[in-house]
């Protein structure tokens, strides 16, 4: 792979805007160089721009080196910078699987790059052979996500390997949800593959969705170039504080995953009781993809019960599909109560 065909010219020549926290790095006493108020410590200072502290934790935690992170304002900044990084408007195309998040098609609708889709079989599996096929030489980056968003499944990993072989621009890997897969992550092979980027997130096993935090996994040249086009303090001091402390509470994390997985197996053996649930689709994830009768009238009246779930019918493979998200106990048996008295008289 060669990242400089790769990567847009005028990205490749642009010089980026250098802060004064890029260009004094050390501790001083008196700072009067970013035209910061002298007052309000310490929100009165800009943040680090590189996120060093932040980045030397999560390194650890992951056994990642800090210049192979790249962190963003939620997955949606790397995936956005990405386009903007290696696709040409107009000119360069993306290769995704289908169905699958839906950031990855709107952030190349906003980017005018063509986005081409790829079916996942009738299990949602991949097929290496079929995505490679539908790649061109103006085909920049191929999207996938292991466990899927929606279909929960993770895709297999001999047919992940193979794209990653087999394609010569970027292999983007969602793993945003791999913290509730027991299965084999791809982060420690991330030295063997220099076209791989793995992207993980603070925002669902690390509850910690609200102060939006992102991270994309790569080689260190492929994140100098990320964190040559990002806002320079895209990261937030209070962000950069918050998962400090939550990356402290490692051992909260795994508890909170492992009573998840419990009360996943807990719904999916009750909601297989209920006449209109048709199937349940195996899960990787925090989440289940059922398969009901009438997918439009149960979400609409659990919407009366103050209850929400995720109407995906209308997505790819999808028809009449709810996605619904494991919650604490005591919300998996009121959805479950509420479908059981509601919706005994949707027969078969
Ligand atoms: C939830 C989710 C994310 C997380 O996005 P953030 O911007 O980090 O909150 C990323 N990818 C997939 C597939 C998701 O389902």
């Amino acid at each position: 792979m060669d990242l400089q065909k790769l990567t847009r010219p005028n990205v490749w020549q642009l010089k980026p805007y250098f802060c004064a926290r890029n260009e004094f790095q050390g501790e001083a006493s008196v700072y009067l160089d970013a035209n910061e108020s002298p007052y309000g410590a310490p929100y009165n200072r800009y943040p680090d721009p590189l996120q060093l502290q932040v980045k030397k934790r999560i390194g650890e935690v992951k056994n990642v080196s800090p210049d192979s992170i790249f962190l963003g304002n939620g997955s949606d900044e790397p995936i956005d910078l990405l386009y903007r990084a290696f696709c040409e408007p107009k000119e360069d195309n993306v290769v995704a699987i289908e169905p699958t998040y839906g950031m990855y098609r709107v952030c190349a609708d906003i980017n005018n790059v063509e986005y081409r889709t790829v079916a996942l079989d009738e299990n949602f599996q991949l097929s290496a052979a079929k995505l490679l096929s539908a790649c061109d030489a103006h085909t920049k980056l191929v999207w996938l996500c292991s466990p899927n968003n929606p279909s929960g499944n993770r895709l297999d990993e001999k047919e992940i390997l193979d794209v990653i072989k087999g394609f010569d621009g970027l292999v983007i890997l969602d793993e945003a949800y791999i913290d509730f897969s027991s299965e084999v992550h791809f982060l420690p092979l991330l030295h063997n593959y220099p076209n791989l980027v793995i992207l993980q997130t603070f925002s669902k096993a690390w509850a910690s969705a609200a102060i939006r935090l992102g991270m994309a996994f790569a080689s260190p040249e492929i994140v100098g170039i990320l964190t040559k086009i990002k806002y320079p303090y895209n990261i937030n001091i209070l962000t950069q504080q918050h998962v400090l402390s939550v990356l402290e509470n490692h051992e909260q994390v795994r508890q909170r995953v492992a009573d998840i997985l419990v009360q996943r197996d807990w719904l999916h053996k009750n909601l297989l009781k209920l006449s209109f649930v048709e199937k349940i689709y195996p899960s990787d994830a925090n989440f289940l993809l059922v398969k009901v009768t009438d997918a439009n009238t149960i979400y609409r009246t659990l919407i009366e019960k103050g209850i929400v779930v995720r109407n995906r019918s209308s997505v790819a493979l999808c028809n009449n599909c709810l996605r619904i998200t494991v919650g604490t106990p005591e919300e998996n048996a009121i959805l479950y109560q509420k479908l059981a008295t509601c919706f005994e008289f949707l027969k078969k």
